[in-house]
């Protein structure tokens, strides 16, 4: 019995721009011209003022630890066999925040701590899709 696969974002007519840059190694979020309010996750309207005059803008990829766990035992054999892993909530420089893991930490995870500095690294996990991830920085 071979080991199920990890599920992969489907991206449709909002986050395709995303998913984009991030397999382009170049991750870039929206922002509002409106109000100048920085965005993610993508959507078609600005959940400040509500405009839809939305433009994608490149990111540092730095930010900090916001909030983490770690996964010392997971149902899906997929992502057991990566246990422990940290699940890790990271807030960008450009102060919005976004669900990755922190890579990098495997054989210490217990000395990550939060507002650990951290910057974005690209996983090709397919020739379609690529996930960002992060690391100590
Ligand atoms: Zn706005």
């Amino acid at each position: 019995m071979s080991t199920p696969r990890k599920p992969l974002p489907t991206p449709d007519g909002v986050t395709a721009p995303y998913w984009e840059s991030v397999k382009a190694h170049a991750m870039q979020v929206q922002h509002c011209n409106a109000c100048g309010q920085t965005i993610f996750y993508p959507r078609g309207l600005c959940p400040n003022c509500f405009s839809s005059d939305l433009a994608w803008q490149p990111v540092s990829g730095k930010g900090k630890l916001h909030a983490f766990t770690i996964v010392h035992r997971h149902p899906n054999p997929a992502f057991a066999a990566d246990a422990p892993y940290v699940v890790a909530l990271v807030e960008l420089d450009e102060g919005v925040r976004l669900m990755s893991n922190l890579i990098g930490v495997e054989a210490d995870p217990e000395h990550v701590k939060v507002g650990m500095p951290v910057e974005v690294v690209y996983e090709d996990v397919t020739e379609a899709v690529t996930l960002p991830k992060f690391r100590p920085a």
